[in-house]
């Protein structure tokens, strides 16, 4: 059998991240007149906030006095999809090379797709980042055991367990507390990790909340599930002190264990490190040729990890990118209200 040739692209320029800055920046190529194409290890848009917070409201952003995770990355969505830009999901940028004629780059994926591009710009975040796995449970994955909840409404009026002790575990709990029919939470230690206040939050709620308690297995339904709300049907657990069992019995278990977050291939590029981030000049430089990055992945004396502060770097970043592609160009893009 034949296999399909790997995809190739051109562009002008290569956005590598999809997260906030990523798509903002896809937004201001686009208005500057560029081809612009974006690469995201992770299926969907949006970096950490649609991946780890789609539900909860940000109010540090803007002009947007609260606005929830998913929103703003659906609003991020659209103003950037003005310029139409190609999306490669699913790709996890791992070479990149410079041609002999010093005025082209291309950018190969995991997957073998090759994007040819005039410059690149690293909005990488805190690099790919896959979450820490329940052990033993990979035959429930997608079936009932979830590491992050994309939307509160697929666990309405099911039995939920939830495991760990964090700020993300709290607010999964204080979310779907009107959602669920019964929460159950569970640490292994004795103290938490989250936030005073949601702790308290949820302590004073209908949550059930253990500490020193571990999964011990999750236990499957008794014959095929017709769907996956019904993979699932309970949950043994265990204090790790007295080793005393119960079998719960949910529908859903969300695992908010953490995340491995890894810089990868981009540690390869020849981009100057600094604690693992990439440091940049006032021009978002990298110090590789036509390699520019903005967003959390970026560090200099000062530097913020915000969001806000993300778009103004990916605004500068593309600006600057622009000139290194057409010397001619101005640097000052002109105000978008002018625009016809
Ligand atoms: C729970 C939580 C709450 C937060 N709340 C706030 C808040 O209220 N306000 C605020 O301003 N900030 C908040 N933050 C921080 C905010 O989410 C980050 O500052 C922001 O997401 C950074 O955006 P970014 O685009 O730079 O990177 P990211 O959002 O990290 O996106 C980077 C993207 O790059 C991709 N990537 C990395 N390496 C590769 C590769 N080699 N190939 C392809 N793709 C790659 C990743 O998959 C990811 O999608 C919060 C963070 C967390 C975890």
């Amino acid at each position: 059998m034949s296999q399909a040739a790997p995809e190739r692209h051109e562009t002008d320029l290569l956005i590598i991240g999809a997260g906030p800055a990523g798509l903002y920046g896809a937004y201001y190529a686009g208005f500057r007149g560029q081809r612009v194409a974006l690469m995201d290890s992770l299926p969907e848009a949006g970096g950490q906030v649609a991946a780890l917070y789609p539900e909860k409201q940000i109010f540090d952003v803007a002009g947007f006095p609260a606005i929830k995770g998913q929103d703003l990355v659906d609003n991020l969505v659209a103003q950037a999809g003005q310029h139409e830009p190609r999306y490669f999901l699913g790709h996890r940028a791992e070479e990149l090379v410079h041609h002999e004629d010093g005025e082209h780059i291309t950018v190969r994926s995991h997957k073998g797709a090759e994007v040819q591009c005039r410059a690149v710009i690293i909005t990488g975040g805190i690099g790919t980042f896959s979450p820490r796995p329940l052990p033993d449970a990979e035959e429930f994955e997608g079936r009932g055991l979830m590491y992050f909840v994309p939307r509160l409404e697929v666990l309405r009026d099911l039995d939920v367990l939830i495991v760990g002790g964090g700020d993300s575990a709290f607010d999964w709990a204080m979310n779907l507390e009107d959602i669920a029919r019964s929460i159950t939470l569970i640490h292994r230690r004795e103290r938490f990790r989250a936030h005073e206040r949601t702790v308290e939050h949820v302590l004073a709620s209908s949550v059930d909340v253990r500490t020193k308690t571990e999964v011990a297995r999750i236990i499957g339904a008794d014959a095929p599930a017709s769907d996956d709300r019904t993979a699932i049907k309970g949950v043994e657990i265990f204090h790790n002190e007295s080793d005393e069992r119960e079998i719960l019995e949910v529908q859903a278990v969300v695992a908010a264990l953490g995340f491995k977050a890894d810089l990868g291939p981009l540690k390869e590029w020849g981009v100057q490190l600094e604690r693992r981030k990439i440091l940049v000049d006032t021009r978002m430089t990298t110090g590789v040729d036509r390699v520019f990055a903005a967003g959390d992945i970026t560090t200099y004396d000062g530097k913020v990890d915000l969001i806000s502060v993300g778009f103004g770097e990916a605004a500068t970043a593309v600006n600057n990118a622009v000139t290194t592609i057409d010397p001619s160009a101005r640097l000052f893009p002109g105000h978008s209200s002018d625009q016809a």
